[in-house]
């Protein structure tokens, strides 16, 4: 199995998951159900552009 790791949309909880699989945030579970998705789709929530500053 080939893990990856995802980041809640909501609270941004991170975690090392498989990644042939769905997964719903265990910390928002309750209020809302958010689906974490592999980090690498959104890098900008990972590390700021070092090109975003003027
Ligand atoms: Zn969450």
């Amino acid at each position: 199995m080939k893990t990856e790791l995802f980041v809640c949309d909501r609270c941004g909880q991170r975690e090392r998951l498989d990644r042939s699989k769905q997964h719903w945030c265990t910390r928002c579970a309750g209020k809302r159900e958010t689906e974490m998705r592999p980090a690498r789709e959104r890098p900008f929530s990972i590390q700021p552009q070092p090109d975003a500053r003027r």
